[in-house]
């Protein structure tokens, strides 16, 4: 059983081909500067396929479709591709940011589907129009063929009303549907569900923190193998330290900015999103940047990351007293799996409640898996790298098989 993964922004569309059988995939590629004046593809085959590695096409890229086009060429090209036709493929899953309260799970597309993300673009104006352009284009390109959408926001869709409810004018809520929504869902329900394979227990009976630190970051109290808090809110800029976001800051802020510097709610939106965080702090976004920053003895890089892994620990913190009971912390995506430095000092100070880290496994570059926690800690910790394809993949086949 054969799965095409699409990950369709405004401008870009990342892909994967993914065969079912064995969870191996076949080929991962990317669409860039959709409607500019010059774009790219370039398609990966993976090893096992005995076909030519990379292949990189330069040209304008119109539209949407022309992308997914020049993409399905490749896939099904006699010479380079992987399979003979767009018959192998079996259903396309598609990541979609913002499902609002809609949906909890994901879904197969319809017209009535369709119309409710549509409902939704208010809440991801960046994100949903492109994830639609993805969806209507892949529709006519592989007629007949299931197409699955996988929603970041749906495991979060358990979060109780007093965790996801701001404390603003109720009408908010009421009449433009403003709360917490939470998004990485895709990825800290993967990740859950592998540390519970890994502690050997059923995935209803763990409590987790599942940190996700990448270019964006957050963070979700799991209770019972559910969502009960999540960091990011009505957007993805609340809550932790990211690359270039913000994360919480006061929200007078906003007012300080427009009667003191005179800018306007746009320019504050684009400096929260793009000119904050880790750059913000140190003008630099990359982690591994940030720590080459630090040996030269960069006193802004060191505070970045100082800020970065203290809001990490007050989160953990905090949903430790959300949780009660708490089985595993799992660190997840680039800087989660890799940064040794920033797991250490997210956990500084948790001993007293019972986070024993191993600092040999901490510090080993094991590919994949790894517990970093001692024995005796009575909260393990875990690495559990994210794959957030594969997840897509996995619940898209979950649900034609059902
Ligand atoms: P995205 O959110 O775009 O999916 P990733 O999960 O790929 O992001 O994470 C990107 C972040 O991971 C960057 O800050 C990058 O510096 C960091 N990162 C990747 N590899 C390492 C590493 N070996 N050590 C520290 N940070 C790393």
């Amino acid at each position: 059983m054969k799965v095409l993964v699409i990950n369709s922004g405004s401008s870009s569309i990342k892909y994967q081909l993914l065969d079912m059988e064995n969870e191996i995939v076949l080929v991962s590629g990317l669409v860039e500067r959709i409607g500019e004046e010059s774009g790219d593809v370039t398609n990966k085959v993976f090893p096992g396929t005995d076909r030519q590695a990379v292949t990189r096409i330069e040209q304008t890229i119109p539209d949407h479709r022309t992308g997914m086009e020049l993409a399905v060429d490749l896939i099904t090209d006699r010479d380079k591709g992987v399979i003979k036709g767009r018959g192998e493929i079996c259903a396309v899953g598609h990541r979609v940011v913002h499902g609002g309260e809609n949906f909890h799970e994901p879904t197969i597309v319809t017209d009535e589907v369709i119309l409710a993300i549509e409902a939704t673009v208010p809440l991801a104006p960046l994100h949903n129009p492109g994830h639609l352009d993805g969806i209507r284009v892949a529709m006519e390109l592989f007629p007949g063929i299931s197409q699955v959408v996988v929603f970041d926001t749906a495991f979060h869709q358990t979060i109780p009303p007093h965790a996801y409810m701001y404390a603003l004018p109720y009408e908010l809520y009421e009449k433009d549907r403003l709360r917490r929504y939470g998004f990485h869902g895709t990825s800290h329900k993967f990740v859950a569900g592998e540390c519970a394979r890994l502690l050997g227990k059923p995935l209803d009976q763990c409590n987790l923190i599942t940190v996700h630190l990448g270019n964006g970051c957050s963070m979700t109290a799991v209770k019972n193998g559910k969502s009960v808090d999540t960091s990011f809110g009505l957007t993805p800029l609340e809550g932790l330290v990211m690359g270039t976001r913000s994360g919480d800051i006061d929200p007078a802020i906003h007012a300080f900015l427009a009667h003191n510097k005179g800018m306007d709610i746009d320019a504050i939106d684009v400096m929260l999103n793009k000119e904050s965080g880790l750059k913000g702090l140190c003008g630099m976004n990359d982690m591994r940047d940030v720590h080459a920053a630090i040996a030269r003895g960069d006193d802004k890089a060191k505070l970045a990351l100082d800020v970065q892994a203290y809001r990490n620990r007050k989160y953990i913190g905090s949903y430790m007293a959300v949780l009660s009971r708490v089985d595993a912390i799992v660190f997840t995506a680039g800087i989660g799996e890799n940064d040794a430095t920033v797991r250490r000092e997210s956990l500084k100070g948790l001993e007293c409640f019972g986070v024993q880290i191993d600092e040999t496994a901490n510090t080993s570059h094991v590919h994949g898996s790894l517990r970093i926690s001692l024995d005796g800690s009575s909260v393990a910790v875990w690495v559990v790298p994210t794959n957030e394809e594969l997840a897509i993949a996995r619940e898209t086949k979950l649900i034609l098989t059902r």
